[in-house]
């Protein structure tokens, strides 16, 4: 029997050949009807024997193209119109406006290899691209996605590219940013001082023979500018460091192959996979024998690598495959990433000696994505390129929300029914040129998803600024509701795993305001989505000479030894800098509570001479992670003294106490450092089956930036799964402050029903 139905496709199904693809299906399947985009989305027409309209409906479920992201399929029987044929009709616009865009891409290997063939029109250009591969999120400006709503609009397409682009067979048939080097951008390699330094077209030979040479190049890619230089080079990294204002946190490395990549580094099948995939982000993989520069990772053991994923990348490692390239961000220490040519010239003037740019405008900017595997499995650290802004599932949502996020390594969020989409890593707000493209960046996601905001959710701090945007931001009757910051942490996990029911939530973090205005990061919630109670936490200490502590390590070492010992204490320094410090705890002024783990770590690794000062957030805690790969714990393994019922608190003193008593008797410094690793996961465990004890729960969740640390990750997860517990970790978002829109949204959603 002939039926007809209307199909209504949702996800990314835009601008990657999804209606190419259900033509050649329902030519297949001997199915007539129509296929288009509209401002939702796809609908198809489809018309045909019963059996065969199944058939074809399994196809489009099961074989959907490579960057297509189906997030419903709805369809509905019609009247039979009894038409012969399928065609492609022209785009429509409807009232609802809920497009998706594809995230970024690794150019693919169709392209690649047109790129590198002599014969082809398309030979070592720069801008190769077809429907499965290339820029999407960072050229739209506006919905829908077609070429006049993107940054290719002032190029117009030459005869043989329209035609590509009007030819359903052609693998090319509406691609926004097909061009040629014909009709498209170019791109040009100019001195600093703005002055064109090879005549137009091949700048991959002179960038080469450039960095040979020790120089450094402000190179235009996808979401920005990156500054490469030798990473086999000591001085050229070591100058790049210098000229950035870098002292210690690494830099990303960047290879033409996997095989160049082994010759430093081991790589496990789980880290193989993400770097080839086409999302290609920095993965951290483990050094092993021989040495990129000792200025890319100083003091660590893992380096970021990623391989090379647009055609110009591919063509300078063609020209020198055992190339291992500087591949970082360019800015000048915590600015956001550069991508305009207006300034590129001005804010990156002092660091690179050349620039590579092109005439297109890159509008959505971002840096590179990156992970770590534990365990074979992937966890993110900045979800970034290739992932934003592919939408996240999630349960219906009446209304629609902005959620602002945190004011550090901040991304924000929108959400509306049944999606939600987190934006690139912005960084952090102090930072006035990061507010500013904060600012920029949420009203592009209103713009381009249509999102609107009914619902604005905040950290609840009062010194954040995010949170000050979200008042400014609320207009008549939009709703503002303000969310814990670890509550948000461990909500998160929650939305993504789909948890409704309260669970135990372990948020080890640098910092986050409390609901007793004192600075929170140790928290064992029990949580539900949209309430939660403080079950066990450790005991507060002095944060002397408020922010400065936060890189004047030392200051927080000195307040742990002066906590437990007093003006006694038997380590560390007594100098006129720790007198003074040590009358700031004793007045208590300019001296914040906290119990933050993420400052413990810091002051152990002070106490232990690790680190005094820190030029970046976690680097006392790498250090001090580092150094206990060295060493091995001892047997029996210390667990932290706590007690309470109903506020379990973990004694800080007698944990100073402890490590100041491995010091003194002769312990080596790395054996200590473990031992203090394996005491907090020991005290980690030890607390939630205390909890569950309580409360009758068995599953855990955890989140905060302390576990971007691997032993203790992986240490707790073993721990809590021997103790029988259910353990959910983080699997979309990172567990750093990049994952608190998410939970923002998830409790502003609990708290909306
Ligand atoms: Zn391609
Ligand atoms: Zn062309
Ligand atoms: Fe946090």
């Amino acid at each position: 029997m002939k039926k007809a139905i209307a199909i209504r496709v949702r996800g990314i199904v835009q601008g990657v050949g999804f209606r190419p693809f259900v033509h050649q299906t329902a030519q297949r399947h001997g199915i007539s009807g129509s296929v288009l985009n509209d401002t939702e989305g796809v609908v198809i027409h489809a018309e045909g024997e019963e059996g065969d309209l199944e058939e074809f409906m399994r196809e489009l479920h099961d074989n959907f193209p490579p960057l297509a992201m189906i997030m419903s399929i709805v369809s509905e029987e019609i009247p039979l119109i009894a038409g012969a044929g399928f065609v492609i009709e022209e785009s429509r616009i409807t009232k609802e406006r809920a497009a998706f865009y594809s995230p970024d891409v690794a150019v693919c290997d169709q392209c690649l290899s047109e790129f590198f063939d002599t014969r082809n029109r398309r030979h070592r250009y720069p801008f190769i691209t077809c429907i499965q591969c290339g820029p999407r999120f960072s050229i739209v400006r506006d919905i829908p996605y077609d070429r006049r709503n993107t940054s290719m609009n002032p190029f117009t397409m030459c005869a043989a590219c329209t035609a590509e682009y009007r030819d359903p067979a052609d693998r090319r048939f509406h691609s926004q940013p097909n061009a040629c080097p014909e009709c498209g951008p170019k791109m040009s390699l100019y001195d600093n001082n703005k002055k064109l330094a090879v005549p137009d077209g091949d700048a991959a030979q002179a960038v080469v023979e450039l960095l040979r040479r020790g120089r450094i190049i402000a190179i235009k890619g996808i979401g920005g500018y990156h500054l490469a230089a030798d990473g086999l080079n000591d001085g050229a990294v070591l100058e790049l460091r210098k000229r950035k204002r870098r002292p210690f946190k690494p830099f990303a490395l960047m290879a033409g192959s996997i095989g160049i990549m082994e010759r430093f580094c081991d790589i496990t099948p789980a880290e193989r996979r993400l770097l080839e995939s086409k999302e290609r982000p920095i993965v951290l993989i483990r050094g092993r024998g021989r040495q990129v520069s000792g200025y890319v990772a100083p003091g660590l053991s893992f380096f970021g690598f990623m391989l090379s994923y647009t055609p110009f990348q591919h063509h300078l490692f063609s020209l020198d495959p055992d190339m291992v390239l500087v591949m970082t961000s360019g800015n000048i220490s915590d600015e956001p990433i550069e991508h305009r040519d207006e300034t590129v010239f001005e804010r990156l003037g002092r660091i690179a000696d050349y620039f590579v740019t092109y005439d297109r405008e890159i509008i959505g900017q971002g840096d590179d994505s990156v992970l770590y595997v534990v365990d074979e499995k992937p966890y993110f650290i900045r979800r970034s390129r290739g992932y934003v802004p592919a939408p996240l599932l999630s349960s219906e949502s009446s209304r629609s929300i902005l959620a602002m996020g945190g004011d550090l390594k901040n991304s924000f969020a929108v959400a509306r029914k049944g999606f939600i989409i987190m934006s690139q890593y912005l960084g952090d707000m102090e930072d006035p040129l990061t507010l500013d493209v904060f600012k920029k960046t949420v009203q592009h996601f209103i713009k381009i998803f249509d999102a609107g905001p009914e619902v604005i959710v905040a950290d609840m701090h009062p010194g954040y600024i995010t949170r000050q945007y979200a008042r400014e931001m609320a207009g008549e009757g939009t709703q503002i509701v303000e969310v814990q910051h670890h509550h948000a942490h461990i909500a998160s996990v929650m939305e993504e795993h789909d948890l409704h029911a309260p669970i135990i939530g372990v948020a080890f973090d640098g910092t986050g305001y409390g609901t007793d205005g004192s600075l929170w990061g140790s928290e064992f919630l029990i949580a539900g989505r949209g309430e939660f109670e403080r079950a066990a936490h450790f005991s507060n200490f002095l944060l002397p000479g408020g922010e400065s502590a936060i890189t004047d390590v030392w200051k927080i070492g000195l307040s742990l030894l002066y906590q437990a010992f007093g003006r006694d204490y038997p380590v560390m320094a007594r100098d006129a800098d720790a007198g003074n410090v040590i009358e700031i705890i004793e007045k208590k002024i300019n001296a914040a509570l906290t119990c933050s783990i993420g400052r413990i770590f810091d002051g152990v690794a002070a106490i232990l001479g690790i680190s005094s000062f820190v030029s970046t957030e976690a680097e006392a805690a790498q250090l001090l992670e580092e150094a206990a790969l060295r060493g091995t714990s001892r047997i029996p393994l210390f667990t932290i003294p706590f007690s309470g019922t109903s506020e379990i608190i973990i004694n800080t003193v007698e944990l100073t106490e402890h490590i100041v008593s491995l010091i003194t008797g002769g312990m080596k410094i790395d054996d200590i450092a473990a031992d203090f690793h394996q005491s907090i996961i020991q005290t980690t465990a030890a607390v939630c089956r205390s909890l569950r004890e309580r409360t009758r729960i068995n599953e855990v969740a955890l989140s905060g930036g302390v576990f971007h640390n691997r032993i203790l990750l992986a240490g707790i997860i073993d721990r809590l799964h021997e103790a029988g517990f259910s353990v959910y970790t983080h699997r979309f978002v990172p567990c750093n402050d990049g994952c608190i829109a998410l939970g923002q949204i998830a409790v502003a959603k609990e708290l909306l029903r």
